[in-house]
């Protein structure tokens, strides 16, 4: 196939090999059709990456098979991964009943549970790059392209960066929109022993789920991998104590039966998503261009759709259309991130079983803000014209089949999932009209 833009896609950038950097370099070694393109992969070894982000969405199996021309196998046991096939909430919304968010089609597609770690590993063998160990001080939009600039190293100048350097040090209203209706902002992370079984030859088949268990203070997610299971407690700093947090953590892995735990890390983390997530020349991703809490691992799928749709629109479009593509692309970025975390906030509007100080804030103060905080006039798109859309759907007696492909991010399934599970409104499955 030809591809107009990959004549003026001659030297790229990306700087960081978290998920996100790793992911972007492996997709350009991949997809560039010219192999005598020039990579460079740049990341500072002092600066540690996040390393948790362990739950993934069913793309990332066929990106991954994609990436590393690898069997599916192979590559679920190199991340010593097991198959994920939704998320099993316990405890949350007004019913007082346990649910599961499947992936749809239900117990056919899958993701996987993976080691973050060897994720990385796994992409940098299918990449093809110069590796260069320093710190970028700047990164500035220059005619046609970017110009990076390092610690003690000349500048260079290069078609396109990706720029997956993590979150941002703080937010400032004017360059990154505040996801303020979401009310966490810290996890604890925990290491146990594992709870799945390997067969002999290290592949699991068994079907499992990320847990997402609500606790007083917050939730607690629990991930299966082949070599440890991962447990992290998401609360809010300014509504519980981290002494409270770890207590009750203390509790629950005591009821769960978990003998033992290694103390791992706590994290701060923002809610937000860049303004300008990619300008023509520089594209953010990652933890860089948006974030928000784990509860529905957004995160590498976020970063799988930046890349993407950044790369295959350099790739297929002549250079001259890059002034006007590049808004286009920014938006449509920006709202997917509004609609992926106006649907995360909203797991949080019907409460839990837990009448605690935290699960009133998050209810009763945090997420009504929604509106305000995404209102078109401050996001700058109508992510939330699109998520009423899908409550107005939820609110129907009958959905019509012409509706059943509808998304705000995710499925329509996925949103039905959600609201009958925390018991918004009425059992969905008497709406669909299946006749
Ligand atoms: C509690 C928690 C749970 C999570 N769970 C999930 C999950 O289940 N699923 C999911 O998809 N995601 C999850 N995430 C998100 C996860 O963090 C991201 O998917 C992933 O880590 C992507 O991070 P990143 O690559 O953007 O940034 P990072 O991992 O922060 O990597 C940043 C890179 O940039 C480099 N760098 C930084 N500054 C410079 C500089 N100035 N010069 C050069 N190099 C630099 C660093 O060296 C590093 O290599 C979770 C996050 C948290 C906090």
């Amino acid at each position: 196939m030809i591809q107009p833009g990959a004549k003026s896609l001659r030297k790229i950038a990306v700087v960081g090999q978290g998920t996100a950097g790793s992911l972007a370099a492996a997709s350009v070694t991949r997809l560039h059709p010219d192999s005598d393109h020039e990579l460079h992969h740049i990341y500072d070894s002092r600066i540690p990456v996040i390393g948790v982000g362990e739950g993934s969405w069913p793309s990332l199996v066929q990106n991954l098979q994609e990436l590393t021309n690898l069997p599916h196998e192979t590559i679920q046991q190199r991340l010593r991964g097991t198959r994920k096939y939704g998320v099993a909430f316990e405890g949350w919304g007004r019913r007082n009943q346990d649910f599961t968010h499947y992936f749809t089609p239900q117990q056919v597609s899958y993701a996987y549970h993976l080691s973050a770690d060897l994720l990385t590993n796994l992409l940098h063998e299918s990449t093809r790059a110069r590796r260069i160990d320093a710190k970028v001080t700047d990164i500035t939009r220059m005619d046609s392209g970017a110009q990076v600039e390092f610690e003690g190293l000349p500048p260079e100048r290069y078609d396109l960066v990706f720029d997956a350097r993590g979150f941002p040090r703080e937010l400032d209203p004017e360059r990154h929109i505040d996801l303020s209706f979401i009310p966490t902002n810290t996890a604890v992370i925990r290491r146990c022993p594992a709870i799945v079984e390997e067969d002999r030859d290290g592949l699991v088949l068994q079907h499992t789920y990320t847990r997402a268990v609500a606790r007083p203070h917050g939730w607690i997610f629990v991930i299966p991998l082949t070599l440890h299971t991962s447990y992290g407690y998401v609360f809010n700093r300014d509504v519980s104590t981290l002494a409270e947090v770890e207590s009750d953590f203390d509790a629950f892995l005591e009821s769960d039966g978990v003998p033992e735990f290694e103390q791992r890390a706590v994290i701060p983390f923002p809610n937000f998503a860049h303004r300008q997530i990619y300008d023509g020349a520089v594209a953010r991703i990652g933890n860089a261009a948006a974030f928000m809490e784990p509860l529905e691992a957004t995160a590498i799928v976020s970063a799988q759709l930046q890349l993407g749709m950044v790369l295959q629109i350099r790739l297929n479009r002549p250079a001259e259309h890059l002034e006007r593509d590049a808004p286009a692309v920014n938006r449509f970025l920006i709202n997917n991130m509004l609609c992926y975390s106006l649907f995360v906030g909203w797991h949080y509007s019907c409460g839990s079983k837990y009448d605690s100080r935290f699960w009133r804030y998050a209810r009763d103060h945090v997420w009504p803000r929604h509106r305000e905080a995404a209102d078109p006039a401050v996001v700058g798109c109508d992510a939330l014209r699109k998520f009423d859309e899908m409550l107005e759907l939820m609110n129907q007696t009958v959905i019509d089949k012409t509706d059943w492909e509808r998304m705000c991010a995710l499925p329509l399934t996925s949103y039905a999932q959600i609201s009958q599970g925390l018991g918004c409104q009425a059992p969905v499955w008497e709406k669909f009209d299946i006749g």
